[in-house]
């Protein structure tokens, strides 16, 4: 027999995540029967979608077994199983789901715990076994084959037999050490409670053998006589979290929806449940990311929500319910008005996916502003992660959008020394203030360092500091905001002199007109021209630009590939 060696990148991921992982280790049941629940949805799709199969809804389930005796925990399902290609596939690399690149991404921060909170799949068995044993038959074959593995070493594939179409996981549960039980996990109590709390919503059943007291037949009275039988009984509630009513559900219970999901690595910042029954018929949970995924700033990122009709998923990205701008939002929609059949292509012209999207875009935006009013500072961690795309969201489009996103847009403040909306600033304008000035720089401390903000912020005026590439870009888009237009303090004209002291200016200006044409020579082909300038303090010279582009967005126009 041939044993096969993980792929090293696995190999890494498993010792690191069986040696260093003791918290939560029950999550691998959540694991296992969520790759068991996908499974027969795959067959289950094949089923509705097929004319040639048919099949009963009791013919999906999920079953798990404790044998105490053996310290064997079993996982079976009535899924699509796995050929013996897909064994080898599936189990033997880690790498398509990218676990390895959000261990990366993490490693740093918080080391032991990620595993432990987020789990990374089938691998999670060896948490709690020191063997695993897959028995896979997939569908349209008749040969099964057993996968087999004792851990970091590596995996034998075997040719093996299996009456029904599915998958059989056993897992050879440790033997418990000083500081670890695992005999709990064979507990049927303990197995129940884990199912509860994390698979609850699962859409198939969760099935148990469990043991319970019945009366013995003829033994009646005040003192009946019991006897221990076993019933399989079903654990969960097959409610979809997505269906049930918001009043009965936690905050917790949506967090776990997010991991379980694997939305997200984070704790989510904030969820939205849906239940549309107007126009067009949906259920919804979104959720708002706490901090940026590692790709999101890429070209890899892959927006989209999953999409099911009436329960059963449809599509795991589905991009169109999603603006780009809101690109960073997670998680689910499910309608009844959806077709099974239903092809990308023909999703884009999709009468109710186009009103489900728009629906969807409001709803994001109004739970994004009242963030902002009620929950500032959740809101500032959100726009820490994610405001940069909503800048690039009022730029892109040729401004389309911006009306549904200027106002949860947030600037730095010269006067209040942190971040405020456009509507806080114009709102406490003075009278005689008749633009909006921003200062644009590197940083804050540099910004604080140009000479051309002086004359604004003598006047008592107000100035938004703009630190990120895409921010003038953003503003110059915008135009105005509540009829006042936006304006560089580097610009020609600030609009803070009066008519006279223009004048005054100018005459000053035509006194020394020589000194100036000479300096404009010494310094032709690096400045347009020389003039004097009313805005210098304690600077004795500064840059500043007349068109439309101010310095700072030349320099980021040069530095842009042609
Ligand atoms: P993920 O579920 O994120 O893809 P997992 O490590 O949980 O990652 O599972 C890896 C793959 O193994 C799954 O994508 C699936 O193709 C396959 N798989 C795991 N368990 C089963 C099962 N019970 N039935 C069929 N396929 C399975
Ligand atoms: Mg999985």
């Amino acid at each position: 027999m041939i044993k096969h060696e993980f792929k090293a990148e696995s190999k890494r991921l498993l010792e690191m995540m069986i040696n260093s992982i003791y918290t939560q280790r029950e999550i691998f049941l959540r694991e296992l029967i969520s790759n068991a629940s996908d499974a027969i949805d795959k067959i289950y799709y094949k089923a509705l979608t097929d004319d040639k199969l048919v099949f009963n809804q009791a013919d999906y389930y999920v079953k798990v077994t404790a044998d105490k005796a053996n310290r064997t925990l079993t996982i079976s399902d009535t899924g699509i199983g796995m050929t013996q290609e897909e064994l080898e596939n599936n189990l033997g690399v880690i790498a398509k789901s990218g676990s390895l690149a959000f261990k990366k991404e993490n490693e740093s921060k918080d080391g032991h715990n990620i595993i432990g909170q987020f789990g990374v799949g089938f691998y999670a068995a060896f948490m709690v076994a020191d063997r695993v044993t897959v028995t896979s038959r997939a569908l349209d074959s008749s040969e099964a084959f057993k996968w087999e593995s004792e851990g970091a070493d590596g995996y034998t594939i075997v040719p093996s037999e299996k009456a029904e179409v599915g998958t059989e996981i056993v897992l050879h549960i440790k033997p418990n050490t000083e500081e670890d039980n695992y005999d709990e996990f064979l507990e049927e109590y303990r197995l129940r409670s884990i199912i509860k709390k994390y698979s609850d919503f699962i859409r198939y059943p969760i099935k148990m053998d469990v043991t319970g007291q019945r009366p013995k037949e003829g033994s009646e009275g005040d003192k009946p006589e019991f006897e221990s039988h076993v019933e399989e009984q079903t654990i969960n509630s097959m409610v979809p979290i997505w269906r049930k009513n918001k009043n009965e559900l936690t905050a917790e219970d949506y967090e776990q929806f997010y991991h379980e999901k694997r939305y997200g690595f984070d704790k989510p910042l904030k969820h939205i449940h849906i239940s549309a029954d107007g126009a067009v018929v949906y259920q919804a949970i979104l959720y708002i990311p706490e901090s940026t995924p590692f790709d999101y700033y890429t070209k890899e990122y892959e927006k989209g929500l999953e999409l099911y009709s009436n329960g059963v998923l449809i599509m795991n990205k589905c991009a169109d319910l999603l603006p780009d701008y809101f690109s960073f939002v997670k998680g689910m929609v499910d309608s009844e008005d959806l077709s099974l059949n239903i092809s990308r292509e023909m999703l884009q012209h999709d009468r109710q996916l186009t009103l489900i999207a728009k629906n969807i875009k409001n709803k994001i935006k109004s739970q994004l502003q009242s963030l902002l009013k009620d929950e500032r500072d959740k809101y500032e961690t959100f726009y820490k992660a994610f405001g940069r795309q909503l800048k690039f969201g009022v730029y892109s489009d040729f401004g389309m959008n911006k009306d549904t996103l200027q106002d949860l847009l947030l600037f730095y403040s010269s006067k209040e020394k942190k971040q405020v909306t456009l509507d806080q600033y114009v709102s406490r304008m003075p009278e005689d203030q008749k633009y909006i000035y921003y200062a644009a720089g590197d940083s804050i401390e540099r910004i604080e360092k140009l000479p051309a903000i002086e004359l604004v912020s003598d006047k008592g005026y107000e100035i938004l500091y703009f630190t990120d590439d895409i921010d003038e870009f953003a503003i110059k888009t915008i135009m105005s905001y509540k009829d006042k237009q936006f304006k560089s303090v580097s610009s020609g004209d600030l609009g803070i002199e009066s008519d006279a002291e223009k004048e005054k200016q100018e005459a000053e200006e035509s006194g020394s007109k020589e000194l100036f044409e000479h300096m404009q020579q010494i310094l032709s082909g690096k400045v347009v021209k020389v003039k004097a300038s009313k805005r210098l303090k304690s600077h004795p010279v500064c840059l500043t630009s007349e068109g439309e582009v101010s310095i700072e967005m030349e320099k980021i126009l040069k530095a842009m590939p042609n």
